[in-house]
């Protein structure tokens, strides 16, 4: 069963793997272009960082 967030947590996707985080658990997170990213693990971070647009463009 899926359930959707039923409190005020703000939610953020991993824009690498697009798993849904709390940006309060995230892993880790990068500033890019006056946006801040989310990431599971550092893993994504480092996919993102090396070719930032190829993620974001794609959304
Ligand atoms: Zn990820």
């Amino acid at each position: 069963m899926t359930t959707m967030t039923d409190e005020a947590v703000p939610t953020v996707t991993d824009p690498v793997c697009g798993m849904w985080l709390d940006p309060a658990r995230a892993v880790t997170s990068e500033q890019h272009d006056g946006d801040t990213y989310y990431f599971c693990s550092s893993d994504c971070r480092d996919l993102f960082v090396a070719e930032p647009q190829r993620y974001i463009g794609t959304i």
